[in-house]
């Protein structure tokens, strides 16, 4: 089997760089908003390999992303796919 590399774009202090779980960028919950199915939500292009700990941080910063969104679609304000995307796929790896 290839030995996978994280793709975090800010690796964690306890990052050990190897790509040992598979992140969703667009987490399911915000693909099925956007309409997508199972096959695009699955896609390679949507799967990244993280190390654990950088995986951990991704999760609880998606868990602020997906509030803030929530919210911003709620006001009624127009978010293109391209920068949903985008928001998952940077804003994810910054440390508060
Ligand atoms: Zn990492």
């Amino acid at each position: 089997m290839v030995e996978r590399i994280c793709e975090a774009i800010h690796h964690v202090i306890g990052c050990n760089g190897r790509g040992e779980t598979e992140d969703h960028i667009v987490p399911r919950c915000v693909g099925k908003i956007l309409g997508w199915q199972e096959d695009k939500i699955n896609s390679v292009e949507n799967i990244r390999p993280l190390s654990g700990a950088c995986h951990a941080l991704a999760d609880s910063n998606t868990r602020r992303i997906y509030y803030d969104l929530t919210v911003r679609l709620k006001k009624g304000e127009k978010v293109s796919e391209e920068e949903i995307i985008n928001l998952f796929r940077r804003v994810k790896f910054i440390v508060d």
